[in-house]
């Protein structure tokens, strides 16, 4: 089958390559846009990553093309409108999980790296600095953490922070038998982020979670909180989330994703200026760590996701049961 890879490094390539079933591959640096779609022309497929745009008007275009087949090397796909989609006949199939641990590990690092405050050790050390001026943290053990969300990824960081001693209040409109049998307490959302000092979002981006970390459920946390987001940007009005961080209502954040990061996440950018100025204002923050959509990012997860990508590709090229198609619901 032909397929058209948008939004690729060289670690995809080299990943793609590996598990590539017998498929022939056109690898593209640029995500798939309304200015790129074009190059769709002759294809049967399309791979697309996280900030790939396959809206209406692309949808429409891709299927001019005779392109019948969207193949999302993600598990989230708050950017397929798999109604338009579904209208156009053109099938959608993500990797729904591969390797949670991955993103679950990423979160906690970023919680050890906030409080524990190694990156500014590290340098201090290197330049012989070797005092402990504002490098205290404090300990997990004990800490009340919310957990938004405990469908893959969630339940494993359950399971990581329950290993911290952590006191773990979760939400999600579908609890997980599971986990409540493993001891996890469910509440309301407005009861799970009440007095919390972690906040950690899970849950995926949908018209219900668009700014779910606002203004109002900001003045929730406890005093001084941790929120952390692995999930999808969106889910935080990254204004009101400054705001917070400039009044200490907030004392810590850690993004790995941003609702803007289509223009900068995975890009080298250090000799541009950077005209986003939300960004800009957070990066300057001591007490806010922002990783670049990193948190799949381990070997087992593009192994993963390349064997799962090329699955959804050869079941659909054989007619067969497509277990990883997406629905409108
Ligand atoms: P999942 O589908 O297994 O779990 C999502 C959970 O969220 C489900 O249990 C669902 O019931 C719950 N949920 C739905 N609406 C909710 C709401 N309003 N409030 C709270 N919970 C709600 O997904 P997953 O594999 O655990 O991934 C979670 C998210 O992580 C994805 O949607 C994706 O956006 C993000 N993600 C990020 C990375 C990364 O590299 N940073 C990698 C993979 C996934």
């Amino acid at each position: 089958m032909k397929i058209a890879v948008f939004s690729t490094c060289q670690y995809d390539r080299d990943f793609l390559e590996r598990f590539n079933t017998g498929h022939d591959l056109t690898f593209f640096d640029a995500p798939l846009t309304m200015q790129t779609v074009a190059l769709t022309q002759g294809f049967t497929a399309v791979c697309i990553f996280v900030n790939d745009h396959a809206d209406a008007p692309v949808l429409s275009q891709l299927s001019a093309n005779g392109v019948g087949l969207i193949v999302l090397r993600c598990a989230g796909f708050n950017n397929v409108d798999l109604p338009q989609a579904a209208a156009l006949g053109i099938k959608v199939l993500r990797v729904p999980a591969y390797s949670p641990e991955a993103v679950a590990e990423h979160a906690m690092a970023m919680i050890l790296t906030l409080n524990r405050k190694t990156h500014k050790a590290y340098n201090r050390v290197r330049e012989g600095n070797f005092s402990l001026e504002k490098l205290m943290g404090f300990n997990l053990h004990g800490c009340k953490v919310a957990l938004i969300g405990t469908g893959n990824i969630g339940k494993a960081f359950y399971r990581i922070l329950k290993g911290f001693g952590c006191v773990i209040t979760a939400y999600d409109p579908f609890p997980d038998p599971v986990l409540q049998s493993e001891g996890l307490t469910y509440s309301s959302l407005e009861s799970a982020l009440s007095d919390a000092e972690i906040v950690s979002l899970h849950c995926p981006l949908t018209d219900d979670t668009h700014h779910m970390i606002n203004a109002e459920s900001l003045k929730l946390f406890c005093k001084g909180a941790m929120l952390i987001n692995t999930s999808r940007g969106a889910l935080i009005a990254t204004a009101d989330v400054i705001e917070a961080l400039k009044t200490g209502q907030l004392g810590y954040l850690g993004m790995d994703v941003y609702e803007q990061e289509g223009e900068l996440f995975f890009h080298n950018l250090s000799e541009d200026v950077i005209q986003d100025d939300l960004i800009a204002r957070l990066i300057s923050f001591p007490n806010v760590l922002i990783t670049s959509h990193q948190g799949f990012f381990t070997r087992e997860a593009m192994e993963q996701i390349a064997t799962i990508t090329f699955q959804n590709v050869d079941a659909f090229a054989a007619g067969g049961i497509l277990k990883n198609q997406l629905i409108p619901q």
